[in-house]
């Protein structure tokens, strides 16, 4: 059985240094809120080439505390309009809602997963107020011309990044660093995940930064002082000793997931199936490998028998999702599309030259 993601096998990579990295916080006795969240926040500040990193407990509340925190600061107020992809995990949607703002989904552009500032600037009103970019699937969204309608129309801009880490822009920026806010998610299946839940927000605004800081801690500037009214959504300090060991091999395992893109790109040849688009270039990490096809039933279902298993991202478009069925009536008839066509095959760093080989021989002969 290929399997879509061997989470184990990918950890078994790191296991003395996870190990004694559990020996050491076992000793320095601290669980929350330490050195070693000090630390990884340092370092993927460094790494994203941004000012600020601050820990949060989950890629969810990295987004909701990112516009919890523009609303603390009077830049928005509840009830403000968020543009944001049509074409997401339901997460992106969530976290406008849960922030008290409202969410206005944006149609992609047949043959594209991600919007571009042409599917954005239609629907900026006088409501709008904020711009929720997806790097969905690991691939950059085409930001500048983005920043420049946001800066026109003096909206916020923030990067729901949580499938993206390490992607580089051509302007040579890191996803996280690109517009005023960014979210990640340290969730165990992401390019850069823990062994248990995680997130982070990075910015170089010093007011977001001082604000989420309190606000992921109980509102408070220090122990039981409470400034606002905020949320317990720490980092702990095991998950951050994780994802410092971890950090450091993320670049090495994004460019074998694009040696493994480029394989698929390359020997897939049937012609019942579109390939993603891909310029070569690092503004790609290839979260996902997805493909489309009319046939997407009926091909997850032979790549099944043939010992190979594969997950659609994602079967039900957050719009359509009984949770948002205030939404259902929206027509957003290009992500409908895809929801119904694609399919996300095996990829990951520890993914073997064979395995790709036999995926593929698969799909061929489909
Ligand atoms: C995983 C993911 C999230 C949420 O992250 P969690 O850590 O699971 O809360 C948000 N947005 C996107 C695009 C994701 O893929």
């Amino acid at each position: 059985m290929i399997r879509f993601l061997n989470v184990q096998q990918i950890n078994a990579r790191f296991e003395r240094e996870l190990k004694n990295s559990f020996s050491d916080f076992l000793k320095a006795g601290t669980c929350v809120l330490g050195a070693q969240v000090a630390k990884f926040e340092n370092n993927f500040a460094a790494y994203c080439g941004t000012e600020y990193c601050v820990g949060v407990a989950s890629g969810l509340d990295a987004i909701t505390l990112i516009f919890k925190g523009y609303i603390n600061l009077g830049k928005l107020s509840e009830g403000d309009e968020v543009l944001v992809p049509a074409n997401t995990y339901i997460a992106s949607v969530l976290a406008i809602i849960n922030a008290g703002l409202k969410p206005v989904f944006v149609d992609v552009s047949q043959g594209n997963f991600n919007v571009t500032s042409k599917n954005i600037a239609p629907h900026i009103t006088k409501q709008t107020k904020a711009i929720l970019l997806v790097h969905l699937y690991g691939e950059l969204i085409d930001v500048p011309p983005i920043n420049e309608l946001a800066k026109a129309n003096n909206l916020l801009v923030v990067e729901d990044a949580a499938q993206a880490h390490g992607a580089f822009s051509n302007k040579n920026k890191k996803a996280g660093s690109l517009v005023n806010a960014a979210a990640f998610s340290f969730y165990p299946s992401k390019n850069l995940g823990a062994l248990g839940d995680g997130g982070a927000i990075t910015t170089n605004d010093k007011q977001l930064f001082k604000k989420v800081q309190e606000l992921r801690n109980y509102g408070s500037t220090s122990k039981y002082i409470n400034v606002v009214k905020g949320v317990n959504s720490r980092l702990d300090e095991l998950q951050a000793a994780f994802l410092t060991i971890k950090l450091k091999e993320l670049d090495n395992d994004n460019a074998k997931r694009r040696m493994i893109a480029m394989y698929y790109l390359s020997h897939i040849k049937n012609n019942k199936i579109i390939l993603p688009k891909y310029s070569g270039r690092e503004d790609h990490v290839f979260h996902l490998f997805v493909i489309q096809t009319k046939y997407r039933d009926e091909l997850k279902l032979y790549l099944k028998e043939n010992n190979i298993e594969t997950v659609i991202h994602y079967p039900i478009p957050p719009h359509k999702q009984e949770a948002l069925k205030e939404y259902a009536m929206v027509k957003l008839p290009v992500t409908e599309q895809l929801h119904e066509e694609v399919l996300s095959l095996p990829i990951s760093p520890i993914q073997t030259i064979e395995e790709t080989q036999t995926i593929i021989d698969c799909i061929n002969s489909f």
